[in-house]
């Protein structure tokens, strides 16, 4: 045997640089199912049963174009980490080189390599063609920089890439269209919305879901209504129907929720991108195109643009450039251990109970519930950064390590101190109020911050604004959200403390009660 050519998970792209020179003849590809990294994090059942299945239809097709696929599959026997598995069969088929894209995570870009070296075989890894921006490139841009802001980064590589510029112009005048995709639905709701393409289980599909039902039926979630595109035959056809019939909405309704709506004119790709089903350049030229030949607008496309080209770029040239130090940030001290609700689901808070879910049931939740519903929770409650990212690396088909920790500890809690973002995501009920129709079946009113009907949203608001007041009061970025707090006469904060007192010992107990078997 030539070369050993190892794919994770995350790497089910035939076209990568891990295949050229690809001889069937003399090299073999690896792959494994390994139940410890589905245990790692108590992951929910959709999550696993995506990364299962879509391996598998990978690991057929390349067998169907004659190379030799070693796989193990789960079977209940299997070694019990992937650095195992792969220690075992380099023993067993001695080849001469071991040939890998880099992993997507940090812990398994050092172990990998160093199990290849304690064989004695060498590790060899090949470029990756998958970003627009390889690390190198992104740490080049940080250089010199103390703060690493997306906007500049974006505007950096859309001029670098060419994508919508017009000469040394931004095609419709403009960088950024946020201000026109703030929409929220009104009273009457989305109305009738374009159902995304779904890719109903074949029997292979059916297969990994008895599997997952049998030995991760203790997982969160369930797998009822699984439909995600798993090759990329379905994610082509998933890409097309988004921007066919969603991306037109895509900017408006961005930041809008709707109860028991989850994906409203959201893509639904994540996970295709991640698992490398599609590429972002392809994502990003269909997008461009559709705006090309007017079928929408300029500021969903560029909204979408900013997404792929812009934030998912950035956020793992951030992980590259920070781990390992990053796992470890907690820069407001948030010491709270995470509320046994989020994996039970059982609050009587609306907006978290059906963004929390619908996360749980079907390992997806668009940004803003993410990021202004469930993250901000964990943040204005000072839950231990460290438990946020676990239970989000946990809950989402489309969660590996390198786009989903920058998210949760660098944009979402504060915790790296600014690197990332210039101030906390932090806003009150009132914010859930104004994006959604949460609050309308909720017994908590987001207008009140203290007294047994307050939203603990907006208690917890006023709570964090005082107790990083020395922080944040007096730095021009945030001064404005900070003066706030002196409109608060002395006896309304005191109530205030006292309710955030309350919430936080409740809550830290029934973590107690309901927190996941150790993995
Ligand atoms: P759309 O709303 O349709 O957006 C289009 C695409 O843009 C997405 O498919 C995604 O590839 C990309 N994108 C959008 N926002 C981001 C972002 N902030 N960072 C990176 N890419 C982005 N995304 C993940 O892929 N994996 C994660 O584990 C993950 N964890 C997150 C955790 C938190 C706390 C937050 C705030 C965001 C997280 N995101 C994560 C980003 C974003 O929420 C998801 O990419 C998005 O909700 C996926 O749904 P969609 O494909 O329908 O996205």
């Amino acid at each position: 045997l030539r070369n050993l050519v190892l794919v994770l998970g995350d790497q089910l792209d035939a076209d990568s640089a891990a295949f050229d020179g690809f001889e069937p003849a003399c090299d073999a590809v690896w792959m494994a199912e390994v139940a410890g990294e589905a245990g790692r994090v108590w992951s929910t059942q959709a999550r696993i049963a995506v990364f299962l299945a879509a391996m598998r239809r990978f690991r057929d097709a390349l067998r169907a174009r004659g190379w030799t696929v070693h796989y193990r599959a789960l079977d209940g026997h299997e070694a019990p980490t992937l650095e195992a598995a792969l220690a075992d069969d380099l023993a067993r088929l001695r080849p001469a080189r071991v040939l890998a894209l880099r992993p997507g995570e940090w812990r398994l870009a050092q172990s990998l390599p160093a199990v290849c070296a304690s064989a004695g075989v060498p590790w060899s890894e090949r470029p990756d063609r998958h970003f627009y921006c390889d690390p190198g490139d992104f740490a080049g841009w940080a250089r010199g920089r103390r703060e690493y802001r997306m906007e500049y980064f974006y505007r950096w590589l859309r001029r670098r890439e060419g994508v919508l510029m017009d000469g040394g112009q931004p095609v419709g005048g403009r960088w950024n269209f946020d201000a026109d995709n703030r929409g929220r639905f009104d009273r009457r709701g989305p109305g009738l919305l374009p159902a995304p393409r779904a890719f109903p289980p074949d029997a292979g599909t059916r297969e990994v879901l008895a599997l997952v039902a049998r030995h991760f039926g203790d997982h969160p979630g369930g797998l009822g209504g699984f439909d995600w595109p798993l090759d990329r035959t379905q994610a082509l056809a998933a890409l097309d129907d988004f921007v066919a019939h969603r991306l037109p909405l895509f900017g408006r309704y961005q930041d809008a929720m709707w109860e028991g709506q989850p994906w409203l004119y959201h893509s639904r790709l994540s996970a295709a991108l991640n698992l490398r089903l599609l590429g972002p350049r392809e994502v990003v030229d269909a997008a461009v195109a559709a705006y090309e030949r007017g079928d929408a607008p300029i500021e969903a496309v560029e909204g979408f643009v900013r997404q792929v080209l812009g934030w998912r770029e950035f956020v793992r040239g951030m992980y590259w450039l920070r781990m390992p130090a990053f796992l470890d940030d907690n820069a407001l001290g948030a010491d709270q251990p995470l509320p046994g609700f989020f994996w039970t689901t059982d609050t009587d808070m609306a907006c978290l109970r059906d963004a929390l879910g619908q996360s749980l049931r079907l390992g997806y939740a668009h940004h803003i519930q993410r990021l202004m519903v469930i993250g901000l929770f964990a943040q204005l409650l000072g839950v231990r950064p460290r438990e946020v990212h676990e239970w989000f690396l946990a809950a989402y088909v489309d969660a590996v390590e390198w786009v989903e920790l920058p998210n949760v500890l660098g944009m979402s809690q504060f915790a790296d101190g600014g690197r990332m973002v210039s101030k906390p995501y932090v806003a009150s009920g009132r914010y859930i109020e104004r994006m959604s129709n949460h609050c309308a079946g909720c017994r908590f009113r987001p207008g009140e911050a203290a007294g047994e009907a307050a939203c603990p949203f907006t208690t917890l608001y006023w709570d964090f604004l005082d107790r990083h007041a020395a922080r944040f009061a007096s730095h021009p970025r945030t001064a404005l959200q900070w003066m706030h707090l002196a409109g608060k006469s002395a006896a309304e904060m005191d109530a205030i403390r006292a309710r955030a007192a309350s919430l936080r010992a409740a809550l830290a107990a029934d973590s107690r009660h309901s927190h996941p078997p150790a993995a």
